[in-house]
């Protein structure tokens, strides 16, 4: 039998198109990431079978040589042989009992198949990170695999995308930041470390106080958004800048929030009251960092009479 049907060939194709498929979703290019995150579940499911009976990835409808190939005793040309593809092996691990029916996945198979077609916006093959992760998760688990070894640097992100614990947000973000900052390292993979250092070293342009109108509020003048340096970027670590915006106002009380950071080095976006909590809530302690900094520059603008959340 030919050694690309081996556990470890199987295996290994799997985790090269799941880190692919990561790839993909961070470069926002998501149809190609549905094709790779289906042939990275395929892949592993095949894996599984092989580990249980090579013979369970034969192709038998339509010819029954298939069955002795697979089996070990007959010779065959490669170009004759003939594998189950994704939707017969996602069947076949759902009649051993070792997946479970799921219409996301077999959204994700048909992405695969190209008989779905990823909307223009991509937005729902953006969300097949969720049964990418599952499933590769709960074969990873049947075959007794650390998640770890198979994503690599993508563990902690894929991790936290399979955590019901947090909100939708939180999770979207992890991922982002672990994509930005993976997407940065391999930018600067084979060029010299000095390179590196100095991108993230270099600060941004920042006016301290853009903003996009006025607000005036009993004679007195405020902005309704306020730019500014900011901490560290939490992917990259070069200095981001920082957008607040005014969330309440009245004559003796005005407030400012995060409302998006931006990274001039690695290209993190984030925008929104939202994904800034659910920002400051992956930071934890260090998102102190933060807010002296916006102190400081709040000081510097507005003088004392700010306030923010
Ligand atoms: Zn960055």
């Amino acid at each position: 039998m030919d050694n690309s049907f081996s556990f470890e060939s199987l295996y290994k194709g799997a985790a090269r198109a799941a880190h692919r498929a990561m790839d993909d979703h961070g470069r926002r290019d998501y149809n190609e990431f549905a094709l790779h995150a289906g042939v990275a579940v395929e892949l592993l499911a095949k894996a599984f079978l092989v580990s249980k009976n090579p013979i369970y990835i034969a192709e038998t409808h339509k010819n029954a040589n298939m069955l002795l190939y697979f089996g070990g005793d007959l010779q065959m040309a490669m170009k004759d042989v003939r594998t189950i593809g994704a939707k017969e092996a996602i069947a076949r691990l759902r009649r051993l009992g070792v997946l479970q029916a799921h219409a996301d996945l077999d959204t994700l198979i048909e992405m695969r198949n190209g008989a779905a077609h990823a909307s223009s916006s991509g937005a729902e093959a953006k969300g097949m990170i969720s049964p990418l992760a599952r499933t590769i998760e709960t074969l990873l688990g049947a075959l007794g695999r650390p998640l770890d070894v198979f994503w690599g640097r993508w563990a902690d992100a894929l991790r936290a995308a399979v955590n019901e614990q947090q909100g939708e947000v939180h999770r979207d973000i992890q991922i982002r930041i672990a994509q930005a900052r993976h997407a940065f390292d391999d930018r600067f993979n084979r060029l010299p470390r000095e390179l590196k250092e100095h991108a993230i070293s270099t600060e941004p342009h920042v006016i301290t106080a853009a903003f996009d109108h006025i607000v005036e509020i009993d004679g007195k003048i405020f902005p309704s958004s306020i730019i500014t340096p900011g901490g560290s970027c939490p992917s990259c670590t070069a200095q981001t800048t920082l957008l607040f915006g005014m969330v309440d106002r009245s004559a003796d009380h005005t407030q400012y929030a995060p409302d998006g950071i931006n990274c001039h080095v690695c290209r993190l976006s984030l925008s929104g009251f939202d994904e800034m909590a659910a920002l400051r809530d992956i930071l934890g302690p260090s998102h102190e960092a933060y807010d002296q900094l916006r102190t400081a520059a709040l000081s510097t603008f507005l003088g004392s009479d700010w306030e923010t959340d």
